[in-house]
């Protein structure tokens, strides 16, 4: 049953697919094959088959105006990250609205609710598996308040953002853009087509 795991070479040093070692559909050991000349090789399952996609993961995150005009910050109480300061956000459930989640995080992280007003951007880096989509919002309710992922949350001044302490490259992208008056539009949620609509 022994494979052979040695790191591949030709994967980007943050490509960490070859950490799994069994498949998730039958349990049999994965091999990393060549399923596209063109494409980077893949963990294949040697017993089924099963090609195992490493996806990006999608997170969203928001640049909430609270009431008092101020930016809402929180400081992380996980790692990556810890101690350092981001905007609420967090990972996309599967079968979940991006904008769903963008209200739900900030629900969860920092007990406001939200209205979104704008897309900001979206941030992607090469070698990094999530994609953040970033959103610029109002704070409509809520008492801020943290859960247990946050030391605490924050209505800053833009003028008191502590750029060096910020949690990741997106916080610092985002804010920046936000501030420059980046704005789009929020793409309207299209509706499931009628043939693939659950009955
Ligand atoms: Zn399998």
């Amino acid at each position: 049953m022994a494979t052979n795991y040695t790191v591949p070479q030709m994967v980007h040093p943050h490509d960490d697919s070859h950490t799994y070692r069994f498949c998730p559909r039958c349990g049999g050991p994965l091999d990393r094959r060549a399923v596209k000349a063109t494409e980077p090789e893949r963990p294949v399952c040697t017993r089924c088959g099963f090609v195992f996609y490493i996806d990006p993961k999608i997170a969203v995150g928001t640049i909430i105006r609270s009431e008092s005009g101020r930016l809402v910050l929180v400081r992380r109480a996980i790692e990556p990250g810890y101690g350092k300061w981001v905007f609420p956000g967090g990972y996309v459930d599967r079968g979940e609205p991006l904008t769903s989640a963008a209200i739900r995080e900030a629900r969860e992280e920092c007990g406001l609710d939200i209205r979104l007003d704008a897309l900001v951007n979206i941030y992607s880096y090469p070698g990094r598996a999530p994609v953040i989509v970033v959103y610029a919002a109002t704070a409509i309710g809520g008492t801020l308040a943290v859960d247990d992922e946050q030391l605490e949350a924050a209505e800053l001044e833009s003028s008191a953002i502590p750029w060096d302490e910020l949690a990741f490259p997106s916080t610092h992208e985002a804010l920046r853009d936000y501030l420059d008056g980046q704005r789009h539009p929020i793409p309207a949620a299209a509706p499931l087509a009628p043939w693939r609509a659950k009955r």
